[in-house]
């Protein structure tokens, strides 16, 4: 995408902040909120599809876990995506979205029993992991066809990007089958060969920090793998390669870089014949088609300092930002600094630290950041948080997950906002903590003890 885009996100973030100011969505009463700017998610959705455009059949489908949001995957849905789950919870958002059991894709290393046989009767692409799970499905087909494609996962061994947790292609990675481990590409083979209905390969290299040329190098040991079976067979049983996602994002600045088609000329060179028509090709993209066009914003409630250094507490921590507290060196993201009345503060620069609620030390979304001077009642925007943060709630402390809305910027130049999904209240807090089982642990050694103080409150 152009800087143009860029521009236009940044003055569409800037509107919707003040608009979920204005309209009390971000302020005393709800310290905390998830904002999710439309257009760019579309526009997103459109570079994807016009880097993929040629010979070649292709699927995009959208990493649910990137973003499970009902609301979310019905845009994606309705703007021709398909989905790719990995998780019941996932696959049953995907489908009260609106995608049709033939544009999901089901990935996972876990899949029991239930899932397999539920997803092989709806005609659900499945992507299996491992020769086990391969012969599970041999049981459960007990002859018959699948009703939708069947693919194998391979793990290419290409190595790690800078992110080891992100990076699928380890030599070790739980992932797939290890294509370099001895025996393991006769083996495949010979799977293929006694499968009929076997006629996809997969391959997801890794997320965030896999450089595109490793992403490449991996789908690349996918294709020829392909051509190889296809080439034994004798006929074209591989009909399909599911080249995985993992574009990285670029959380430093404004810019969408590396772009779709960056990352498709560097799959052209690495693997031309990918693209002749031959394959069916799908794609799993999530953090790159979301992260830009998420902000969450966060009450400022108080401000101090401590050795030094200057703290400002706000609401987002750990619970909606956990990657970039936990691991703040692979995850760094951008700060906006707003007044109370959502306008963007400037003035003189200080050294911050941005802090969250959580209640532990390393709570912190930006540390020694120089920002413009914050008050308390101001407003930190964290962004580039579309994709994994606030959809990936962690409740830590039994923080509660905060509403989400949806942006626009209509024909008139004016912000529409849209409700994504709820704040969760207190009470849903108190109730998904069991609550309803409040007595079962004293129950349990009842009559066993003389009543003490606890009974006998
Ligand atoms: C997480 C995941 C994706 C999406 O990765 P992104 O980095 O968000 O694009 C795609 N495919 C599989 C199998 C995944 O696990």
């Amino acid at each position: 995408m152009t800087s143009g885009s860029a521009h236009r996100r940044k003055t569409a973030r800037e509107a919707a902040l003040a608009r979920a100011v204005e309209d009390g969505l971000l302020g005393p009463g709800a310290p905390l909120v998830g904002l999710l700017d439309v257009d760019g998610v579309l526009a997103a959705v459109d570079a994807l599809n016009e880097a993929f455009e040629g010979a070649a059949t292709v699927q995009h489908t959208f990493a649910a876990k990137a973003c499970g949001l009902v609301p979310v995957l019905r845009l994606l849905a309705d703007a021709g995506m398909g989905c790719e789950v990995a998780s019941p919870g996932e696959l049953e958002q995907a489908l009260a979205a609106g995608f049709t059991p033939d544009r999901l894709v089901f990935d996972s290393p876990a899949k029991t029993v239930e899932e397999l046989e539920f997803a092989l009767e709806h005609g659900i692409a499945v992507n299996l992991d491992n020769f086990q799970e391969l012969e599970r499905v041999d049981r459960l087909l007990a002859g018959r066809e699948p009703a939708g494609p069947i693919g194998l996962r391979v793990n290419p061994q290409v190595g790690a990007g800078a992110i080891g947790a992100m990076s699928t292609a380890t030599a070790t990675s739980k992932f797939g089958v290890a294509l370099r481990d001895p025996g393991a590409v006769d083996a495949v083979i010979d799977a293929f060969t006694r499968r009929p209905w076997l006629n996809r390969l997969h391959a997801h290299v890794g997320s965030q920090g896999c450089p595109l040329p490793l992403i490449a190098q991996g789908v690349s040991a996918a294709y020829d793998l392909a051509e190889r079976i296809n080439d034994q067979l004798g006929h074209a049983r591989i009909t399909g390669l599911d080249i995985g996602g993992g574009l990285p994002v670029n959380f430093d600045t404004e810019d969408d870089r590396p772009t779709y088609s960056d990352y498709v000329a560097e799959l052209r060179d690495a693997a031309p014949g990918l693209f002749d028509g031959r394959y069916t090709l799908v794609t799993e993209f999530g953090r790159s088609l979301l992260a830009k066009s998420g902000t969450i914003g966060s009450l400022v409630e108080y401000t101090k300092s401590a050795g030094g250094r200057q703290i400002a507490v706000t609401h987002a921590g750990a619970q909606v930002a956990t990657r970039t507290v936990f691991m703040p060196d692979a995850w760094p993201l951008r700060v906006g600094v707003f007044d109370a009345a959502g306008r963007p503060k400037d003035g003189p620069l200080q050294v911050v630290d941005i802090a969250g609620p959580c209640c532990f030390a390393g709570d912190l979304t930006a540390a020694a950041r120089e920002l413009p001077a914050i008050e308390p009642g101001d407003v930190v925007a964290l962004y580039d948080t579309g994709a994994y943060y606030f959809s990936s709630h962690f409740s830590y402390n039994s923080l509660p997950r905060p509403a989400v809305y949806g942006y626009r910027t209509d024909r008139s130049g004016r912000i529409r906002l849209a409700m994504v999904r709820e704040a969760q209240s207190i009470r849903e807090v108190v109730e998904e903590s069991g609550l309803s089982h409040a007595d079962a642990l004293v129950a349990l050694y009842e009559g066993d003890r003389e009543p003490n103080a606890v009974s006998g409150r």
